[in-house]
């Protein structure tokens, strides 16, 4: 493919460890459906591979936007996979904490880029090696961390996976491993991070039962969902990875804890005011209330990655809390923004290039996460990372 050669995003980590980093931004543009081919849809889109541009031809200013990658529809999910899910999880695999992030209206492909076609649209497809061929990057980054596990694993060297699966909708935290737990609450502790108490995390040792314990999740989002006649395109799904790993460096236990966000957050498009009533205005408005609280996290953290002084309001909404440490904070962060082709979407698809643009703008410091036990010097190190932390938050 035409964009073979390019470099895969995520490849500036230095090699001490840290690494002061922009986001990075990925826009792909999914092919027309059968609908907008029926319709004689016309393309509203551009993209250049050879600069890593999109242009949107929406008059009277058509307009083009720069990202770390683009991909256009002949783009398939083995090479968005090598580009942009592989060198996360490299760098969850090194002990920095990741996330990675689908944004975009509703059918423009946030689901299909992070997991495949759904089984629920496509079930008789899917033992097909078409099916395989046309995986998304969660299966793939989950065959990829066990593959890179047991090529590492040694005397010296263990591993451990554990995986959660929340959704946020209507401001409420679920847990969708366990459909009794449908209100949860987000904790803030300085030392773990964010975390949701009561969140049932698993112990998962191959790619196939993590994938299984996804899919399994995903069925009670979407049944769950339907039974109360809610839409499941206003929901945020958060998929949580959590990799441990000891290595024994002569009798000095190094141990790297990393947690690795996979979220397919709800569609983005602006509600219609002819919808907006009753139960669907208070859906509409919380919907609203974490997609625009993380404009609004975005906005501040490019403030301040510009020098200005600002508040940044992560307690605005249930996601930006959850996601605060991801958001400006230690971890690597990709967000894939999803368009549609066809110009009856050029208002959302320019809306959503303007997003991922001023996401690009902001910076997020993130370390190798590491604790060596019993180590004076590294103590010392932890010390100072620590007041590091107090002067930041001062
Ligand atoms: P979203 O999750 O953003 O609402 P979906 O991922 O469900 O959107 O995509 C809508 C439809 O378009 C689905 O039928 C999906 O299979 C298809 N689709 C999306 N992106 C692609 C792509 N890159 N290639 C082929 N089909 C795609
Ligand atoms: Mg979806």
């Amino acid at each position: 493919s035409a964009a073979a050669d390019t470099e895969s995003v995520h490849s500036d980590t230095s090699s001490n460890g840290s690494c002061n980093s922009n986001v990075q931004v990925v826009v792909r543009v999914r092919p027309p459906n059968q609908k907008e081919k029926e319709v004689g849809y016309r393309k509203c889109v551009a993209v250049d591979l050879s600069a890593q541009s999109i242009s949107i031809n929406l008059m009277p200013h058509p307009r083009t936007f720069k990202f770390d990658y683009v991909a256009d529809e002949q783009v398939d999910q083995e090479h968005i996979f090598n580009m942009v899910g592989k060198p996360i999880t490299d760098a969850c695999l090194q002990g920095y904490h990741c996330c990675l992030i689908a944004y975009g209206q509703t059918g423009a492909g946030k689901t299909f880029t992070m997991e495949g076609p759904t089984a629920e649209s496509e079930a008789s497809v899917a033992l097909m090696p078409e099916f395989q061929q046309k995986k998304g990057l969660i299966p793939r980054i989950l065959d990829y961390i066990f593959q890179r596990m047991a090529a590492e694993k040694s005397k010296d060297m263990e591993f451990g996976v554990k995986c959660s699966y929340l959704q946020i909708y209507n401001e409420q935290v679920a847990d969708l491993l366990d459909p009794e737990s449908t209100n949860l609450t987000i904790h803030e502790d300085l030392k773990a991070g964010m975390y949701v108490e009561g969140l049932q995390e698993i112990l998962v040792s191959t790619p196939e039962v993590t994938y299984g314990v996804f899919r399994k999740g995903s069925e009670n989002r979407h049944v769950g969902m339907t039974a109360m006649n809610q839409e499941s395109s206003r929901s945020h799904g958060v998929f949580t990875l959590v990799v441990e790993s000891k290595h024994n460096v002569g009798g000095v236990m190094n141990r790297r804890i990393s947690r690795f966000y996979l979220v397919d957050l709800a569609g983005s498009e602006r509600q219609k005011h002819s919808e907006t009533v009753g139960i669907r205005l208070k859906e509409a408005g919380s919907i609203n209330k974490s997609l625009s609280a993380l404009g609004n996290v975005i906005k501040a953290l490019v403030d301040i990655s510009e020098g200005k002084e600002r508040h940044v309001p992560y307690r605005d909404s249930k996601l930006t809390f959850l996601l605060k440490d991801a958001l400006g904070g230690n971890s690597k962060c990709t967000l894939i923004a999803n368009v549609s082709p066809a110009d009856k979407n050029s208002e959302e698809t320019l809306s959503t290039l303007k997003f991922a643009q001023r996401a690009k703008l902001m910076r997020n410091l993130a370390v190798v996460n590491e604790d060596m036990f019993g180590n004076p010097a590294v103590m010392g190190e932890e010390i100072k990372k620590l007041k590091l932390e107090i002067a930041a938050l001062r």
